[in-house]
């Protein structure tokens, strides 16, 4: 193609959000053999809400809710949000943090969960892997909660309060509304999609099946969603990532092809060849789209 091509091609996906950084990014695009979607704020709509909580020892609700905000007040994660604003909701007072408790010591553990210092506890917010990590016992109760709200495709989250498992919370966070279309339309374009998620097997499989993908790799670390994209090349397959988040970056940076989508993380956006800033997951068709259409002539 003429740079004048790329030119008007990306001129043309600017107007659509569709936000393309030079020649190469435009040309891999229609090359792509198989597409990997992140799960959370990617394939799902990203905002999840709190839907369910058990307690298994004894504590009132409210302080249960208000300590787990306060060890996630400080994260970033779609989930930290879901839960400090389920603690505000639950006050049903106005929407300020007054009442939010000091953490200390606050700590993010990618892929995993969050650590903080609460009032004097320690308390630790997040999957079966990070208790496990942190040698916590799950008693049978609780591991039986999370295999149930899996079932269900929810995301299930244990709270461990000085090294004690106190309770877990169930998050529902629903696919985007296009998602089913878009992995048909690319199956019928010859693009295989994907799944790889940090989130457990359960809820990943119950959301690939929502949404049609078959292949789904859960449980994954962010540097292991790059070895994933990796392996994924290694049989000579061009090879594109879709992603949202920070957790995302570095296999966005190894795929052929990597978009980020969503005008929220900047990390993700810095990493990417084509950002799709609508957050709408048919700009990926759009993408491949202009591709073809710039590049098939000289083919
Ligand atoms: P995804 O790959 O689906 O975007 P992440 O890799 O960010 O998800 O997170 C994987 C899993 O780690 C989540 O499903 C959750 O169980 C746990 N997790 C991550 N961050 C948090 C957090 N701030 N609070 C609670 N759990 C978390
Ligand atoms: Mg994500």
């Amino acid at each position: 193609a003429t740079p004048t091509a790329v030119m008007v091609a990306t001129g043309e996906g600017a107007t659509q959000g569709v936000l393309i950084k030079g020649g190469h990014a435009l040309e891999s695009a229609h090359k792509v053999h198989r597409m990997i979607f992140d799960k959370t704020g990617t394939l799902t709509i990203g905002k999840p809400v709190v839907v369910d909580a058990k307690l298994f020892k004894h504590m009132v609700l409210q302080s249960f809710y208000e300590i787990v905000a306060a060890a996630e007040a400080n994260s970033e994660h779609p989930l930290a949000r879901a839960i400090v604003d389920n603690a505000k909701s639950m006050r049903g007072e106005s929407s300020d943090l007054t009442w939010l408790r000091k953490a200390e010591n606050f700590k993010s553990i990618a892929g995993q969960g969050v650590y903080a210092e609460i009032d004097g506890k320690e308390v630790l917010v997040g999957n079966l892997q990070l208790m496990t990590a942190s040698s916590i016992n799950v008693p049978e109760e609780a591991s039986e909660y999370l295999q149930d709200m899996e079932k269900q495709a929810r995301t299930g989250i244990l709270v461990a309060i000085n090294r004690e498992v106190y309770g877990a919370l169930a998050v529902s966070d629903p696919v985007k509304p296009e998602a089913k279309a878009v992995v048909a339309i690319l199956s019928s374009m010859g693009v295989q999609s994907l799944m790889v998620t940090g989130d457990n097997w359960g809820t990943a499989n119950a959301i690939a099946r929502e949404v049609g993908i078959e292949k789904v790799f859960a449980e994954t670390r962010p540097q292991g969603k790059a070895d994933i994209v990796k392996e994924l090349q290694s049989t000579g397959k061009t090879i594109a990532m879709v992603g949202d988040g920070i957790n995302d970056s570095p296999a966005l940076v190894a795929a052929d092809l990597g978009m980020a989508i969503g005008a929220g993380t900047d990390i993700a956006i810095e990493a990417a060849d084509i950002v799709l800033m609508r957050n709408n997951l048919e700009d990926v068709v759009t993408a491949i789209h202009l591709s073809k259409k710039t590049f098939r002539r000289i083919r």
